[in-house]
């Protein structure tokens, strides 16, 4: 299977996710503050490497022109609180903001913006209206266990991740 073919099946994934999240939003509307310049739920993040390569592949060239990326701690593609790759952004950004549901360790656990839900019961959190976290991790968990085995000299082993920031450093050495 080409890369392209691995690309196709993230980015129906990934816009699956896209209108998941954009219901979402609505339902949730009068709770959201989320807006241009906040940044509190952006961390330097590690993804799996189909996520990678698919983002890496999405920006390209980009990342030559300028751009410096922030300091560790910090995710890179923060500049000026602005997401320098928003359209390209990884999946666990895209859910950002919205009540999310997934299996903790040993029981669901529910995880929601504290500047967002500031005067809603978390009782009435459901199934129906939080983000089931848990439904697109494993389609992408199982998408990336695919390319892995793919992928030339196979490298990677299932739960590795790669640093975002690292896109920089391949940029670099390809200029
Ligand atoms: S990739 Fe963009 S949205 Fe995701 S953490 Fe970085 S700056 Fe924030």
């Amino acid at each position: 299977m080409e890369n392209e073919e691995f690309f196709k099946e993230y980015f129906i994934i990934r816009d699956e996710l896209d209108r998941h999240c954009a219901d979402l939003y609505k339902l949730h509307a009068s709770h959201l503050n989320c807006k241009a310049g906040c940044d509190s739920c952006c961390m330097d993040f590690s993804i799996f490497p189909v996520e990678f390569y698919v983002i890496k592949n999405q920006v390209g060239d980009n990342l030559k022109k300028g751009i410096k990326p922030a300091s560790d701690g910090e995710c890179a593609f923060l500049v000026n609180h602005r997401c320098v790759i928003y359209e390209a952004r990884p999946i666990i950004c895209r859910t950002q903001g919205l009540p999310l549901l997934y299996m903790g360790d040993e029981h669901w656990e529910l995880s929601a913006c504290e500047l967002n839900f500031t005067d809603f019961d978390f009782d009435d959190f459901t199934e129906e209206n939080t983000f089931p976290q848990d439904k697109y991790n494993s389609r992408l968990f199982l998408l990336n266990q695919k390319f892995i085995e793919n992928f030339p000299g196979k490298p990677f082993k299932n739960n590795d991740l790669i640093p975002l920031r690292k896109l920089f450093s391949d940029a670099e050495n390809n200029s």
